[in-house]
C-alpha cells in the first residue's frame, strides 16, 4: 500500500525541481489509465476527486477503487486528493474515506458559487488545516477566484465555480495577501488565480500575458519561496484532441487552453501541482466517437472503453514527462500519515515565510 500525502509529494517535487499533474477521476477506466502511465514512466501519482465525482462514483466504491489501484501498483506512491472542498464536512468525510489530502476552497462560500470574503476564507481554511494536520493529511487552500481575465466570468465544473462577473482584484491573487494567508492558515499548498479557468473554453485565442498572468506566479513565488503553488484549470486543450472529436461528429467550438510551455515556466517558479481534467475527458470522448463512427455495429463497452483508456494514458504520459515527474516514483519512500501528523505537531511543517512576521500562534 503506497498511499502518500500531498505534502510529502510536493516537498519532493520542490526539492527536485519538478511538477506533478493532478488528474481527476470518476471511474475505473480513468484510474487504470493514470496508473498505467505512471507505472511505465515511474511517476508518482496525484488522483483527485471532486464532490461531483464522489457523488457519481459513491464514496465507498471510490475508496475501494483507489485501494485496488494501489494494490496493483504497490511501487507507485498515490496521493488521493479532494478537489475543491466547499466545507469542513466535505473535507472531513474525504479523509474518512481514505483521502490523504484535501483542498478547502474558501474563495467561494459553501454553495460553491458565491465569492467569499478574505476573513471567511482564512477562518474556514485554518479550521480544515488544523483538523487535517491532526491526522497527517495535507491541505490545499485557494486565494483569489478562478475565472477568465478575458470575460471576467468563472466557469462551472461539476457544479463548482463563481457566478456573476468577477473583478480584476478577485481574478488575480494578491502576493502580499498570499503571504498573510499562508501564515494564518498553515496550508501545505496554495492555489492561485491568474487567468486560468475550468473546462475547455479557457481562452478565445492562444493566451498571452494579458489573459494568462504568469507574472503573478513569479511575484508570489518570490515572496513565498517555500510554498507549493497550484495551477487549477490547466488543461492544454490540444488542437489534435479537438480535431478528433469534431472529425467524428462532435461540435466543440474552437478553443485554447494553457500551453505546456507556460506550465513549465510555472514549475520553474514554485508551481508543483497542475490540475488536469479536460484533456483527459477530451481524449476519452475522441476515442469513443472515433470507434462509434468507424464501427457502428459495435456494442461491447470494452471495445470502446479500451481505446478510450489508451487515449487517456497517452495524455497522462505526456504530462508526466513534460512536468519532469517521470522517473521520480522510485526515489520516494512513503511517510505514513501518522508520522506526518507528528511532524505537524512538532512544527516541522509550519510554513516558512520570509519578510513577514509570522501571525500563526
Ligand atoms: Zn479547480
Amino acid at each position: 500500500m503506497a498511499r502518500i500525502t500531498l505534502r510529502q509529494l510536493l516537498d519532493h517535487a520542490a526539492e527536485h525541481d519538478y511538477g506533478l499533474p493532478a488528474f481527476n477521476i470518476n471511474n475505473m477506466e480513468q484510474g487504470l489509465a493514470i496508473m498505467a502511465a505512471a507505472d511505465k514512466l515511474d511517476a508518482p501519482v496525484i488522483i483527485q476527486a471532486s464532490r461531483g465525482a464522489r457523488q457519481y462514483a459513491n464514496d465507498l466504491v471510490l475508496k475501494h477503487l483507489i485501494d485496488g489501484l494501489c494494490e496493483v501498483y504497490p511501487h507507485i506512491p498515490v496521493c488521493m486528493h479532494q478537489d475543491h472542498g466547499n466545507s469542513e464536512a466535505t473535507c472531513a468525510t474525504a479523509i474518512q474515506n481514505g483521502f490523504t489530502s484535501v483542498m478547502m476552497d474558501g474563495s467561494l462560500k459553501a454553495d460553491a458559487k458565491t465569492p467569499a470574503d478574505y476573513d471567511y476564507n482564512v477562518a474556514i481554511t485554518k479550521r480544515v488545516a488544523d483538523m487535517a494536520h491532526w491526522v497527517g493529511a495535507s491541505v490545499e487552500g485557494e486565494l483569489g477566484v478562478l475565472g477568465s481575465l478575458e470575460t471576467g466570468m468563472g466557469e462551472k465544473e461539476d457544479g463548482h465555480g463563481a457566478e456573476g462577473k468577477l473583478s480584476q482584484d478577485q481574478l488575480l491573487t494578491d502576493p502580499d495577501q498570499a503571504v498573510d494567508f499562508v501564515n494564518k492558515t498553515g496550508v501545505d499548498a496554495l492555489a492561485i488565480a491568474m487567468g486560468t479557468s475550468h473546462g475547455a473554453y479557457k481562452f478565445s485565442r492562444k493566451p498571452d500575458g494579458a489573459v494568462l498572468a504568469m507574472h503573478v506566479i513569479e511575484e508570489i513565488h518570490n515572496r513565498l519561496p517555500n510554498t507549493h503553488l497550484v495551477m487549477h484549470g490547466s488543461s492544454s486543450v490540444p488542437q489534435e484532441l479537438q480535431d478528433i472529436i469534431n472529425q467524428y461528429g462532435g461540435q466543440m467550438p474552437q478553443t485554447w487552453g494553457v500551453p505546456v510551455e507556460e506550465i513549465q515556466r510555472g514549475i520553474k517558479h514554485g508551481v508543483r501541482k497542475i490540475n488536469i481534467d479536460t484533456d483527459n475527458r477530451m481524449a476519452i470522448t475522441g476515442a469513443i466517437r472515433k470507434l462509434f463512427a468507424e464501427k457502428p455495429a459495435e456494442f461491447d463497452p470494452r471495445k470502446y472503453l479500451k481505446p478510450a483508456m489508451d487515449a487517456m494514458e497517452k495524455v497522462c504520459s505526456a504530462r508526466f514527462e513534460e512536468f519532469g515527474a517521470a522517473g521520480q516514483a522510485s526515489k520516494i519512500k512513503v511517510i505514513a500519515m501518522s508520522d506526518m501528523a507528528k511532524r505537524y505537531e512538532r512544527g516541522e511543517l509550519t510554513p516558512k515565510t520570509t519578510g513577514v512576521a509570522c501571525a500563526a500562534e
